[in-house]
């Protein structure tokens, strides 16, 4: 992985990937907002806020999250038309009957779940099931034991009928529809809806990987934080960079654009 902020090398191959046709696509918990123990409290930072509706003026700029649409819609600024949730089951091309089926196999899930949860035996004290509507997310950073109730969690998801596809991230288990899409169908979507020639993707978390994994030469991947094992091409340090990356982001394409 190579730092892409740290070196000029690595910034100008950003500068030359960038024009008013490059999809900006990001993540959203990690990525563009600091993560929060409560998710329900996940806030960009003003100065985030103000350079992402800057941003959307120059060239297309899309969420790609495992949050709900509706739910992201309240935390991104309006400027942001291009919005996929539920980790790339709500995007562009997916049908409503999929979604319709999906949002009965979630309410399913989240029963059999809360009634396991019921019978356990461990402290289930901050552990929170957030309905997205057409997957569920099983939050645990704030649990006592966190490797047990991982584990306890596993166990449960485990014995979901019909088997999800699990999805795991930094303190959450996500249950999502074994053949739904993820962020890389969606990611390739936007980039077709909005006739992108290339794209450049952040991200923070396994889901991203979705994207990483995706051998396309038209495709910068960036992951928030080095990994050796990640599948991104670059990194920036942490979440604070976005920033940075933003005003670079923005920085070159006003001047391509007078250029
Ligand atoms: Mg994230």
């Amino acid at each position: 992985m190579r730092s892409l902020l740290s070196s000029s090398k690595n910034r100008n191959f950003l500068r030359s990937h960038l024009d008013s046709r490059t999809l900006l696509a990001f993540d959203f918990d990690g990525t563009l907002a600091p993560i929060a123990n409560d998710p329900y409290r996940a806030r960009l930072r003003a100065s985030t806020a103000r350079l992402l509706s800057e941003l959307c003026g120059v060239a297309p700029v899309a969420v790609i999250s495992g949050r709900g649409v509706r739910d992201l819609k309240e935390k991104v600024p309006s400027s942001i038309q291009l919005l996929s949730g539920n980790h790339g089951l709500e995007a562009p091309g997916v049908r409503s009957r999929t979604l319709r089926r999906m949002a009965q196999v979630s309410s399913k899930w989240k029963q059999q779940l809360l009634k396991q949860m019921k019978q356990v035996e461990f402290d289930t004290t901050g552990i929170l099931v957030e309905d997205k509507e057409f997957s569920l997310s099983i939050h645990y950073r704030s649990a006592k034991q966190r490797t047990k109730v991982k584990a306890a969690l596993l166990a449960m998801v485990g014995h979901l009928n019909p088997k999800p596809r699990i999805v795991l991230g930094k303190f959450i288990v996500n249950v999502v529809a074994p053949e739904s899409p993820h962020k890389g169908d969606a990611l390739l979507s936007i980039m077709k809806k909005v006739k992108a020639k290339r794209a450049v993707y952040v991200g923070d978390d396994d889901n991203d990987e979705d994207v990483f994994v995706l051998k396309n030469p038209r495709l910068l991947t960036v992951r928030v934080g080095a990994r050796n094992s990640s599948k991104a091409k670059y990194y920036i340090k942490n979440q604070r960079s976005i920033d940075e990356l933003l005003g670079l982001m923005i920085q070159s394409l006003k001047k391509s654009s007078v250029d």
